[in-house]
């Protein structure tokens, strides 16, 4: 039976670069050891990363006035980070709130810095579901140092299409769960950041593309492995990098080129979003609470409008192969994740099974 993997991450990763990783596991290009077990500074090692590198800019179309860290941590990693660098003495960091994720961006900062922070969901206007208000619209003061905001609420399941813009503060973004789902114009951020483990890679590692200007920004004191200018003027090698899941992404970056980059995936995203959603529209046994123009493309969670029957539906999605459903614990429901490497097929199965659950609890 074919198994699909619905987790919101660590997440399922695309069936080549796994099929490819188990050949290469413990002989990486004929050199008799594992990309594991080699120094991080050989040339083989260094050709690999300037290979991933070259590979993300092409992906995303990153020019020279950005700098691609590949660094520790993950997604939470950066909300520290991000502050520690971005800091300016006397202006507030402003987060802009629409979920789980960026509300915990926002306590994370406020260790270290001054935050404001707020709310762009508009929930009351949309008839009780979630929302979120135009960018237009987001009170952002006049001075901060930097505006931070999370496209994709991995938890909530709120997706932002729009990017807010600011007269002179830089943007950031966390972008863990979107990055590399749909095309992004880079020049209208400034910072990007990502947890690797839905979209790229094993988890641990962060991407990090940060335009050059802001290095030089002194921020506060902070841990070397989260100092950009350290990392970008050592090559993200600060210290010993994660090497297997640097070659993991590489993989998956030279997968996602092979077959069609980023525009290709887009489409095919926005085809699973629309079967998912609109199945769950037209049912009477499930629903789905997000307001129609913010629904992520990437996290489905969806409610089965009689909850006593939870239990039943993720023990027969089990079994029927359709992995992971369960809703995040702060939430409830169901979620269905469906990054760039959950197929079409994967999405129909999905729907599939959901009708025939609801048919046969009605
Ligand atoms: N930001 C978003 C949007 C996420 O979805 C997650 C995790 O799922 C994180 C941050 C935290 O990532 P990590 O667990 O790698 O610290």
């Amino acid at each position: 039976m074919t198994k699909y993997n619905f987790c919101a991450g660590p997440a399922m990763l695309p069936p080549a670069v796994m099929q490819k990783a188990q050949k290469e596991f413990i002989d990486w290009q004929g050199l008799g050891v594992s990309v594991m077990e080699i120094s991080h500074r050989s040339s083989d090692f260094l050709a690999l990363t300037a290979k991933c590198e070259a590979s993300l800019r092409r992906l995303m179309n990153i020019s020279d006035e950005f700098e691609v860290l590949f660094m520790h941590g993950g997604g939470r990693g950066q909300f520290s980070a991000v502050p520690l660098n971005l800091h300016l003495d006397g202006k507030p960091a402003v987060y802009c709130e629409n979920g789980v994720w960026s509300k915990g961006a926002t306590e994370e900062a406020a260790k270290f810095t001054t935050v404001q922070s707020i709310n762009v969901r508009d929930d009351e206007q949309q008839n009780g579901q979630f929302s979120i208000k135009p960018a237009s619209s987001w009170e952002l003061p006049a001075d901060a140092s930097y505006i931070h905001y999370c496209p994709n609420e991995t938890v909530d399941g709120i997706e932002i299409f729009e990017v807010p813009s600011h007269p002179s503060a830089p943007i950031v973004a966390d972008m863990s769960s979107t990055i590399l789902s749909r095309e992004f114009d880079v020049n209208q951020f400034d910072l990007i950041y990502a947890g690797a483990q839905k979209n790229i890679g094993p988890s641990g590692l962060s991407i990090v593309i940060v335009r050059k200007t802001l290095l030089e920004r002194e921020g506060l004191a902070k841990p070397g492995i989260l100092d950009y200018a350290l990392e970008a003027k050592q090559g993200s090698m600060y210290n010993t990098p994660p090497t297997f899941a640097w070659y993991l992404a590489a993989e998956v970056f030279e997968w996602l080129e092979a077959n069609g980059g980023v525009k290709a995936m887009e489409e095919q995203n926005i085809a699973k979003a629309e079967l998912l959603y609109n199945f769950i529209d037209s049912s009477a046994f499930y629903s789905n609470k997000v307001a129609k123009h913010c629904r992520s493309r990437m996290n489905v969670p969806f409610w089965l409008n009689d909850e006593s029957l939870n239990d039943k539906f993720i023990s027969e999605s089990k079994e029927a192969g359709l992995l992971a459903l369960e809703g995040h614990r702060i939430v409830g429901g169901m979620r269905a994740s469906i990054y760039n490497a959950m197929p079409l097929e994967g999405v129909q199965a999905l729907v599939d099974f959901m009708d025939k659950f609801a048919k046969e609890n009605s």
